[in-house]
Formats: structure tokens, sequence, C-alpha cells
């Protein structure tokens, strides 16, 4: 398997790879280059500069959804640029400190996928103890996640402004009160769902299968739907089409991994959790009552599969 300094620059690779493509290929290109500048820009001009990437002192919060998965990728492209322009002699970190809150019943092709990503991507992914008796909330699992890693200074987040409470945000904020005191590191508050479709599906990344299925937004088992908006059957004026096909066929392909040592090593990971894990850019199609996730392109409707809207 790659090392996280391989992933790195596997993900700058992407990231540069993206940036390149012209703008006229497809309807969400250009506007997904600004997102991903602004984003570099946030994390190596502004959060690099407060708070070094290699001693410990930023986490991730992941929860295997999309757009934490967007916020990886070019997290770690970002990384492997500020490693390049430093003067270290060796990429000086194994793995990337990440936390992951289960408070609630999670789906299990979610949980395999955040298993399976974490080995991935060099997560040293931190899971928060269940306490089934007992309600804790995700402010005081931070709480005690921080006091296990008090070297944490800062925590990033793959919020989004049209998430609920996500308006105001801005990219570096303190925690409010009732939260343990840390920085809210959140460098893709800009990114609109068409954006994190765009990049995902060229990326060629796995993600989670629960999106081929048509669930757009992931949360509580028991409150989760796939979003009513893909139902085919009321799709009667066919407004839902997927608008990605251009990244679908030209999805980035990393010429290194077609080696066959990394083939095989790759299939290994694959058949360990066969049935949640495939490639963005090529995908299949196994749910015929719904259109996959990305066939959905409106912020507004995002959350609409969510029984209890947060
Ligand atoms: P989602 O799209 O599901 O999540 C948005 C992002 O939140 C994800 O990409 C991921 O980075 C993170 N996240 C969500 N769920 C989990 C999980 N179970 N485990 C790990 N990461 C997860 N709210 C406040 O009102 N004040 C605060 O000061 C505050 N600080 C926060 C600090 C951190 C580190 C986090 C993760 C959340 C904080 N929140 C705070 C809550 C935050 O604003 C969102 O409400 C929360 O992340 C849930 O997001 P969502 O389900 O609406 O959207
Ligand atoms: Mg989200
Ligand atoms: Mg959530």
């Amino acid at each position: 398997m790659a090392s996280l300094e391989e992933t790195s620059q596997h993900c700058n690779d992407i990231v540069e790879s993206y940036l390149r493509l012209s703008p006229n290929e497809s309807e969400f290109i250009k506007c997904t280059q600004d997102a991903i500048n602004e984003t570099k820009r946030c994390i190596l001009d502004e959060i690099f500069c407060k708070w070094c990437p290699f001693s410990g002192e930023i986490s991730l919060s992941y929860n295997g959804g999309k757009d934490c998965q967007v916020l990886l990728i070019v997290y770690l492209s970002c990384l492997w640029e500020y490693y390049k322009k430093g003067s270290q002699a060796s990429f000086p970190l194994a793995e990337l400190p990440a936390a992951f809150i289960s408070l609630e019943e999670c789906f299990p092709k979610l949980q395999d996928f955040i298993e399976f990503t974490a080995m991935k991507y060099h997560l040293n992914l931190y899971k928060s103890p269940l306490h089934p008796d007992k309600k804790i909330k995700m402010a005081d699992a931070f709480d005690i996640y921080l006091n296990e890693f008090p070297r944490i200074k800062g925590i990033l987040i793959g919020i989004r402004r049209t998430d609920p409470f996500g308006e105001k945000l801005v990219p570096i904020e303190k925690t409010d009160s009732g939260w343990p005191e840390f920085m809210r590191l959140q460098p893709i508050l800009h990114w609109s769902l068409a954006s994190v479709w765009s990049f995902l599906i060229y990326s060629n990344e796995p993600i989670c299968e629960l999106y081929s299925m048509g669930f757009t937004s992931l949360g509580k088992v028991t409150e989760t739907d796939p979003n009513p908006y893909l139902m085919i059957e009321n799709d009667k004026d066919h407004n839902r089409s997927n608008r990605f096909n251009w990244e679908e066929e030209h999805a980035f392909q990393n010429q290194k991994e077609l080696n066959k040592e990394n083939i095989e090593s790759d299939y290994e990971l694959v058949n360990v959790t066969e049935t949640s894990i495939h490639t963005a850019g090529n995908q299949i199609h196994r749910d015929t009552k719904y259109y996959p996730g990305w066939y959905l392109t409106d912020d507004k409707l995002e959350r609409c599969g969510r029984i209890k809207p947060a």
C-alpha cells in the first residue's frame, strides 16, 4: 500500500490535474477550480502559517461523507506542496490525526467505508467510544478526544455554507461556548454541491456506495433515506440527469497506479470491503429505483432524504 507521502503526492496530482482542465469542457469546471484555489489559499497561506501540519497540531473530523473526503484530498495535496517547498529531507509524517465521533448508529456501508479510507489515506483515526446507556453530545466527545491528544490546536471540518447553521461561519474561528476550546478550520465553506461532485467524480477515488443508491446526505440510519427527489418514478418531467458525464469519462488516471504490484495490493483491500467500495469515476448503478446522489445538484435539496432535517 502507498505511504502517506505517496498518497499526498497522488492527491496533489489529482488536484493539479483538475486545475489544468479547460473550463469549457463541462459546466462545473470553472467554479470548482475557483473553489479549489480558494481552499488551497486558505490551507497554505492561513492555516499552515499558524499551525505546522507536521507537528500534530492539526486534526481532521472525518465521517466518511463526500464533503470531508473532498477536504481530505485537497488537504493532502496541500501537505505535499508544503513539504516540497520546505527543507525537510524526508516526508515527516506517517499518519494524519483524525477523529470520527460515532454517537449514533452508522450505516454499515458507511462504517466499512470509513475503515477502508482510514487505511487508504493513512488516517490515525480516533473513534469515540460508544456509550449506549447515556446520550453524549458531539462537543463532549471532542472534549474527551482533546484531553487524550492535547497537542491538537485546530480541527478541519468539511462543513459548507449551505449546511444548517453554516451561513455565518468563517474559515478559521474558535469554537462556540459549550464546546472545548480549539480552532475550527473550515476551508470548504464556499463549495457548492455541484463542485463537490464534479471534483470527486473526476478524482476517481472510491466514494461511499450509499451515494450511488440515491443518498445525498448521510445522517443516522433511522433518520436517513435516499433523496425523494431522486426517485425515478417521481421524475416524470425528467428533471434529473447526470451532469458529470464528462468528469466520469475523463476521470483522473494515475499511470503510476497501473504497475502490477499496486494493482494487486489495492485488489486485496477492495476485497475486504467489496460491498461498500467502488471508484467514483466508474460508477455501478445498483439501485434501479433511485438515481445516484450526484444527479442532484441543487444545494437546497441536498438534505431532503433526512427524515428529521437537522
Ligand atoms: P455533515 O455534512 O454531515 O458534516 C459536516 C462536517 O462535520 C463533516 O464533513 C465532518 O468534517 C464533520 N463531521 C460531521 N459528523 C461527524 C462525525 N460524526 N465525526 C467526525 N466528524 C464529523 N457547532 C457549533 O454550533 N459550535 C461549534 O463550536 C462547533 N464546533 C465544531 C467542531 C468540530 C470539530 C465539528 C466536527 C463540529 C462542530 N460543530 C460546532 C458542529 C458543526 O457545525 C456541524 O453541525 C456538525 O459538523 C454536523 O454537521 P452536519 O451533520 O450538519 O453536516
Ligand atoms: Mg455535508
Ligand atoms: Mg452529519
